[in-house]
C-alpha cells in the first residue's frame, strides 16, 4: 500500500471533522499543531521574511536505505498484514520478479545529478529495512564490504546536501525493543506494523524509546540525525506523545539543537505549508524545548510508491510545474511564497532500473530551477526547521529605531522586513551579541532578488535587512 494514501487520508479525516463541528480532540489527528506552546512577543513592525528573501524548496525521498529494494521487500509483508483489510488487489503487483537491490551507482547517478542543480532534501535509511539486516551488524545477501561502501556513499555523498532520518525501525513490523524481534500476532491473528496502530494508548517515553532505538543504530555507523519520518500512519493516534517523544528521542541519542519531523503531506490549493513549530516550552532558556513539523506539499506523485507502476511523465511532471511554468502543485506553493518540499519514494524513484522517474524528476527539477533561478533555495529540511524555529521563537522588541533580538536558536540568512524606518538617514548597523560592537551594513541597490547577509535595501516605506543572527541577544540600530 502507499503510506502517502494514509497520510492524505489522515489529514482529510482530521479536515471533515472540523467542518462537521465535531469536536474531536485526539482521535483525529490534525495536520497543524496538536500544541503550538509558548510564542515570544514580536513588534508588529518587524516581520521575518524567507531565509534570504528567497522561497525555501527540498525534495524528500521516503523508504531509501542501503542496498535494499523496499518495494521488493515490503510488499510481501504488507500484502500478508493488509489483503483482507484493504483488499488484495492492492497488492497484485509482481514484487517476485523486481531486483533485490537498488544499487550503489543509482544513488551516485541521482546524487550526482542533484549536486549539479543545486537540489537538497532529506533522504531516509531505514535502520532494519523491512527486516532484512541490520545497517550496523549485517545485511543478508550482500557482503559486509558492499554494505560498508553502501553506508561510505550515504555518509560522504549524500549527507552534505541530504538529511538522513530513520523511518522507524523496520518500516514494515514493528519490533521488540528487548528481543529485536518483530511482536507476535494480535490475539485476532492481525499484525503489529509500523504504518499504524501501534502508538495508541503508549506514553510518549515508550514512542520515544522506539524512535531513540532507531536513531541509535544510525549512531552507530556514523550517520548523524536532526529529524525523523514515520512510516505512513506511525504515531497515529497518539499525536502529541509522538511529537514529545520525538523530541526527547532526537534530544538523547543525537542532542539535536533543533528537532525536527516528517509526517504529513499538505497537497490541497488553499492550505498552508509552514513548517508548524509545536510544544515549545520554555523559550527564555539556554535550551528551549519544541519540535518542528515540516510538510510535503505534494503526495508522491510520481506513481504506486513501490515503483511497479510509473506514471507518465508528461502527467508526473505537469503536476508539479508544467512547461509554460504557469501551473502545478509546486508553482503554487512557490508563488505564495511558502516552502515547496515535495516528495517520493525511492522505490518509485527507481522504479525498478527503467529510469522512468528520475527522468520525470530531472524534467521538474530544471523546470524549477529555470523557472525561479535565485528566486527559489534549495534547503535540507533541518535547514528549514532550524530557520521556522528562529523565526517563530525569537522574541521582537523595538524602540524608535532600535531593534532588540532574543533567538532560541540561531540561524543564517536571518530577512527582516522593517516598517516606517523614521525620516532620517537610514542606515543600519547590527551587532550580534550583547557585548559586540555595531557594524555597518551593506547597501544593495538591487530591489529584488536575494539578499546575501550582512546587506539591506530600502522599500517604499520599510527596509529589508539580512542577518546570521546568533542564539542569544543580538541588537540592531537603523540609524
Ligand atoms: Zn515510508
Amino acid at each position: 500500500m502507499n503510506p502517502i494514501n494514509r497520510r492524505t487520508f489522515v489529514k482529510n479525516t482530521a479536515l471533515a471533522g472540523v467542518g462537521a463541528g465535531l469536536v474531536i480532540p485526539r482521535l483525529y489527528p490534525a495536520p497543524n499543531p496538536v500544541v503550538p506552546g509558548e510564542r515570544p512577543k514580536q513588534t508588529k513592525s518587524v516581520t521575518v521574511l524567507n531565509p534570504h528573501g528567497q522561497v525555501p524548496v527540498s525534495f524528500i525521498i521516503d523508504d531509501s536505505t542501503t542496498l535494499v529494494n523496499m518495494g521488493h521487500y515490503c510488499l510481501p509483508q504488507f500484502a500478508e498484514a493488509w489483503s483482507s483489510s484493504k483488499g488484495p488487489e492492492r497488492f497484485d503487483v509482481p514484487w517476485q520478479s523486481w531486483p533485490k537491490e537498488i544499487p550503489d551507482s543509482f544513488v551516485l547517478e541521482f546524487g550526482q545529478f542533484c549536486r549539479e542543480q543545486g537540489v537538497k532534501g532529506k533522504y531516509s535509511i531505514v535502520p532494519y529495512p523491512a527486516c532484512v539486516g541490520w545497517i550496523d551488524r549485517v545485511m543478508p545477501g550482500w557482503s559486509p564490504a558492499a554494505l560498508r561502501d553502501s553506508l561510505k556513499l550515504v555518509r560522504e555523498f549524500m549527507m552534505p546536501n541530504w538529511d538522513i532520518h530513520p523511518e522507524m525501525i523496520s518500516h514494515t513490523r514493528v519490533i521488540d525493543l528487548k528481543t529485536g524481534r518483530p511482536l507476535p500476532r494480535k490475539p485476532d491473528g492481525s499484525y503489529w506494523m509500523e504504518n499504524g496502530g501501534w502508538c495508541e494508548g503508549k506514553s510518549a517515553d515508550e514512542i520515544g524509546a522506539y524512535i531513540a532505538y532507531a536513531l541509535q543504530i544510525l549512531k552507530n555507523v556514523d550517520l548523524p540525525c536532526e529529524g525523523f519520518t514515520t512510516p505512513g500512519g506511525f504515531g497515529n493516534p497518539a499525536m502529541e506523545n509522538l511529537e514529545i517523544g520525538g523530541m526527547q528521542a532526537l534530544r538523547s541519542v543525537f542532542n539535536v539543537e533543533v528537532p525536527h519531523y516528517f509526517k504529513y503531506v499538505i497537497s490541497d490549493s488553499g492550505e498552508s505549508t509552514q513548517p508548524q513549530v509545536e510544544f515549545a516550552k520554555r523559550i527564555d532558556s539556554d535550551s528551549p524545548d519544541f519540535i518542528v513539523n515540516v510538510p510535503s506539499c505534494t503526495g508522491d506523485w510520481f506513481g504506486a510508491w513501490h515503483g511497479g507502476n510509473p506514471d507518465p511523465m508528461d502527467q508526473v511532471t505537469d503536476l508539479h510545474i508544467t512547461t509554460d511554468f504557469k501551473k502545478g502543485r509546486m508553482v503554487e506553493v512557490i508563488e505564495k511564497g511558502e516552502p515547496a518540499c515535495f516528495l517520493t519514494h525511492w522505490p518509485n524513484m527507481y522504479a525498478n532500473g527503467t529510469g522512468q522517474n528520475f527522468k520525470s524528476f530531472q524534467v521538474i527539477v530544471k523546470r524549477l530551477n529555470k523557472a525561479y533561478g535565485n528566486r527559489i533555495r534549495w534547503m535540507k529540511l533541518s535547514e528549514i526547521a532550524r530557520y521556522w524555529a528562529a523565526k517563530e521563537l525569537t522574541a521582537i522588541e523595538r524602540s524608535g529605531n532600535s531593534v532588540k533580538l532574543k533567538a532560541p536558536v540561531g540561524t543564517p540568512g536571518f530577512t527582516l522586513k522593517i516598517d516606517s524606518p523614521g525620516n532620517g538617514e537610514i542606515a543600519p548597523r547590527f551587532a550580534p551579541g550583547p557585548a559586540s560592537k555595531f557594524g555597518q551594513m551593506k547597501e544593495t541597490k538591487q530591489t529584488t532578488g536575494p539578499l546575501s547577509s550582512g546587506e539591506w535595501r530600502r522599500g517604499e516605506s520599510s527596509i529589508e535587512l539580512c542577518i546570521d543572527i546568533p542564539k542569544g541577544t543580538s541588537a540592531l540600530r537603523l540609524s
